[in-house]
């Protein structure tokens, strides 16, 4: 191993697409170059199999550094390098053809991630990179032209050091966070990191039980210390623990990092996105003229899901038989009240078992944008979750991962290809 030019530590998505890049990169110029991926967990490529619920949702038709939270230049720069399209001509080139959907996500045509990680293990294969598994690296020193390694079976030398540890999400895939005692040790700094794209758990004395598996379009707005800190719109999923889906996935971070640092954060449900408390007020209105004797639940329960109907209408302190006619003012606007600011009782996010990525990390100034070089040390690259960006749901995690394979790993064969020429 001493004798490799470059060494990528963690085979995720990253470290796979680095590795690739690479040592395209370096056959390009004729060279072979020596490249090997460190991979701590038994199996490669557990989170890439599980994701986007056994799909694998690759990237997403449409990219901007907008779809992601972090530096926005940094981001713009890197997706201006690897974006979506190029996403998608990898994967065909690979052999992957993609499908587009509905949302934008794009997908494996197969349906299977299966077919995602095949693709890119016989890349690395037909390219020669090494793919060792079962090799946790627990230490790296600097050295004074590369680094020292110490994994779980040995040590060694090497020059180039590509780190795509991932973050701490769905720690038993292998991603545990270890990389960042690595990085701290060699100088770099890491921010509070926070599970992201989680699902929220509500107080048990909430009705969300009652709704287990109903989903609808809701607009969700985050407080903190009451102001407006996050509002998104899409699909909400109840469930027996609490509240899921696209939207609560998106929105939990703004939650989890006001509640985490100690902040007063509440979250607020709009069951009619877009729709302002007046106008559902003045909807509310004219059905009291139009069909009096209709219940106030009936009505509802033509917008909204039936049950979550009722249970509003209970939630609002009005009897379940009440007509629209019946419905006193001031009740009538708790009512409205309730449909457009639902104040949702959050207790705790699920955990990182259940998170899709970590919000936090690598500062990204830290590190290079025009080569994901670490700007503290010299010959070493930081792609991927464990750097300080993280994307919505969609596919834009992973194409954060490509992207920076990306570039770190050109600009890793580059470097070893000018260092070579120069001795
Ligand atoms: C359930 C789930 C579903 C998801 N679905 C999607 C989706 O459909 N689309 C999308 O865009 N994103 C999705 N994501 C997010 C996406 O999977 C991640 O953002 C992405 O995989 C991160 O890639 P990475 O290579 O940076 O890190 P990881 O995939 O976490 O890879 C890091 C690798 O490094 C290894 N490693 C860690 N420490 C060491 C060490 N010390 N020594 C050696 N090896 C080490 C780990 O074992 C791991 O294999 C999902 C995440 C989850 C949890």
């Amino acid at each position: 191993m001493s004798d490799l030019d470059i060494l990528v530590v963690g085979a995720g998505a990253a470290g796979l697409a680095a590795a690739i890049f690479a040592a395209e990169t370096a056959a390009a110029t004729h060279r072979t170059a020596r490249i090997a991926i460190l991979e701590g967990a038994a199996t490669v490529g557990a989170k890439i199999l599980i994701s986007g619920g056994g799909r694998c949702n690759v990237t997403h038709d449409s990219v901007s550094a907008d779809d992601f939270a972090g530096n926005r230049t940094f981001i713009r720069n890197v997706l201006a390098a690897f974006g979506a399209g190029d996403t998608v001509r990898w994967f065909t080139a690979l052999g992957v053809e993609l499908k587009c959907e509905e949302t934008g996500k794009l997908f494996p045509i197969s349906d299977r991630a299966r077919t995602v990680l095949d693709a890119l293990l016989q890349r690395c294969n037909d390219l020669g990179v090494g793919l060792y598994t079962s090799q946790r690296v627990d230490q790296v020193e600097r050295r004074d032209d590369g680094f020292r390694i110490a994994t779980t079976t040995g040590a060694f030398e090497i020059r180039r050091l590509i780190l795509a540890t991932g973050g701490r999400s769905l720690p038993r895939t292998g991603s545990d966070g270890s990389g960042w005692q690595i990085v701290r040790h060699l100088g770099h700094t890491v921010t509070p990191t926070y599970p992201a794209l989680v699902p929220l758990v509500l107080h048990s004395d909430f009705f969300h039980s009652a709704l287990s598996g109903v989903s609808h379009p809701a607009e969700l707005s985050t407080f903190v210390d009451g102001k407006l800190a996050d509002r998104r719109s899409g699909s909400l999923l109840w469930t027996h623990f609490g509240i899921s889906g696209p939207v609560v996935l998106d929105a939990s971070r703004y939650w989890v990092i006001a509640h985490t640092d100690g902040r007063q954060v509440d979250l607020q449900c709009n069951l009619f996105p877009g729709a302002s408390y007046e106008s559902i007020d003045e909807r509310l209105r004219g059905a009291a003229n139009e069909r009096p004797r209709q219940s106030v639940a009936r009505f509802l329960g033509t917008e909204l899901p039936e049950r979550l109907a009722e249970l509003l209408v209970q939630h609002a302190g009005i009897a379940a038989t009440t007509t629209l006619a019946q419905l006193p003012r001031a009740q009538r606007r708790q009512l409205v009240h309730t449909l457009t600011a639902l104040k949702l009782p959050v207790e705790r996010e699920r955990g990182w078992d259940y998170a899709e990525v970590t919000a936090g990390g690598v500062p990204l100034q830290e590190v290079d944008f025009r080569t994901m070089a670490s700007r503290r040390v010299d010959g070493l690259y930081l792609i991927g979750e464990m750097l300080d960006c993280d994307g919505r749901i969609g596919g834009f995690n992973f194409q954060w991962a490509w992207s920076t394979g990306y570039v770190a790993g050109r600009a890793a064969a580059a470097h070893t290809e000018r260092e070579e020429n120069n001795r």
